[in-house]
């Protein structure tokens, strides 16, 4: 490639190479009417915005003189990555071992999570987890701060800082939790709307409302959290659901009023278009029908599920006709063990195996990009690489690794291509990562 250089303000940039983007939801239509696809392609990106999407030699013409052209060869360019549910303070315990949900939580999240009311420490892992983000090509996520306010007012300032589109909130959290990270009802609400005030829709950044999930908040909190998504156009609710058999029975018996687990958040005022539920694994059809009735999505966390043992989502029963379901796909790291996306899809694709249904990588793609954009209420927005969307772009490197490289040769489609580097690809699968037009991250050679 030739030298990156950083877009003028005004200037036009342009990145050269074989590029992928979906035209249609491919678990909807057949691979080839929601692929597009070409060999040659050029995305020119004009003030942080894709410009013109096509091939080389149709568009390169059009290009003003002095736009500056950057050449990836033997890759693929793709739309940034989007992962729908990650806790960045659990960055610093990914990986801590032992114990199912509610253990993994008492003995290692709240812990860890204690950690935030120092803003300090709050900013450093904010800007490693960020810089993670853009080596693995991910360039929108829905995060979870902890309660404390100040680990939101960090994450969200790195994020302006780099000028990613993120959502996030701060976790709120009243009961069945340390006292050092619980909030009361007023001052859960307070520091939310508070934290709404200073950071939604400024830049590329929206709000989340945030309830934990339903254990940890009475009822009050979540009726509060339900006035906060009311009182402000356009935030997020963000929460787990159904994750765990222990903690769907702990829920029962906490709310032994509700229909069930889902309903506990729908009687609060939860369940509408921009609620995203992380997780979904254990629910009836009765369940699937009102989250697609509300038009909600659900996060589905692979590694996360395999490294606590939480189950198997079953795709067959989210995506079944004539009610599919938005599903994104998420790390949920410190439960997920990688903040890699491709890393993410290999998983998904061996969850939906245990469950008989065939995951195409085709399919993968597109649950992390467009599918996920859609499942955040952003299609058009990112997730996409054609005019109008955001110029955020990763750079996928087909000879990443030396087996990799090998294994290409043999490929002879591009859904053979996706495979390979889902099932092989990590962070060094991300040569360069684009965020608003602007060049973020470029793989250094090892
Ligand atoms: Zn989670």
């Amino acid at each position: 490639m030739t030298a990156a250089r950083p877009a003028l303000v005004d200037g036009v940039t342009a990145l050269r190479g074989a590029a992928m983007t979906f035209a249609g939801d491919p678990f909807a239509v057949p691979a080839a009417e929601a692929l597009a696809f070409d060999p040659d392609a050029l995305v020119v990106m004009r003030d942080g915005r894709i410009a013109a999407f096509g091939p080389a030699a149709a568009l390169l013409p059009s290009l003003p003189p002095a736009a500056t052209i950057v050449r990836y060869a033997n890759a693929l360019l793709v739309p940034g990555f989007i992962d729908a549910h990650v806790h960045y303070p659990q960055l610093p315990i990914i990986g801590a071992c032992g114990g199912t949900l509610l253990d993994w939580l008492e003995h290692y999240a709240f812990v860890a999570e204690q950690r935030f009311a120092d803003p300090a420490f709050a900013a450093a892992t904010a800007e490693a987890y960020l810089d993670e983000c853009l080596r693995q090509g991910v360039t929108t996520a829905a995060v979870y701060g902890t309660v404390h306010p100040g680990s939101v007012d960090a994450v969200f300032a790195a994020a302006l800082a780099r000028g990613m589109r993120m959502i996030a909130g701060k976790s709120l959290m009243d009961r069945n939790a340390p006292a050092a990270l619980t909030d009361t009802v007023q001052r859960g609400y307070d520091e939310s709307k508070a934290l709404i005030g200073r950071w939604h829709r400024r830049g590329r950044l929206a709000y989340a409302v945030t309830p934990r999930f339903a254990p940890t908040s009475s009822p009050e909190q979540l009726a509060a959290a339900g006035a906060l998504v009311r009182e402000h156009d356009g935030v997020y609710l963000q929460t787990h659901l159904a994750e765990t058999s222990d903690e769907i029975a702990w829920v029962k018996q906490l709310f032994p009023g509700a229909q069930d687990y889902l309903d506990v958040y729908a009687r609060h005022g939860l369940l509408g278009r921009r609620s995203v539920f992380g997780h979904g694994i254990h629910l009836s059809d009765g369940a699937w029908q009102r989250i697609f009735d509300a038009g909600a999505a659900i996060a589905h966390c692979p590694t996360s599920n395999n490294f606590l043992g939480s189950g198997h989502f079953r795709f067959g029963d989210a995506k079944r006709a004539p009610r599919p379901v938005r599903v994104a796909l998420a790390t949920d790291v410190g439960g997920g063990t990688t903040l890699s996306m491709l890393a993410t899809m290999a998983e998904a694709y061996k969850v939906a195996r245990h469950t008989g249904f065939g995951l195409t990588p085709i399919q993968a793609f597109w649950l992390a990009t467009g599918g996920g954009a859609e499942a955040l209420d952003l299609a058009g927005k990112v997730g996409g690489l054609t005019p109008g969307h955001d110029a955020d772009i990763a750079v996928l490197d087909l000879a990443a690794t030396p087996l990799v490289a090998y294994r290409m040769q043999f490929c002879e489609s591009l859904s053979e291509t996706l495979a390979v580097l889902m099932m092989l690809g990590d962070d060094r699968a991300v040569r360069a990562t684009w965020v608003a037009g602007r060049l973020a991250h470029e793989r250094r050679p090892a």
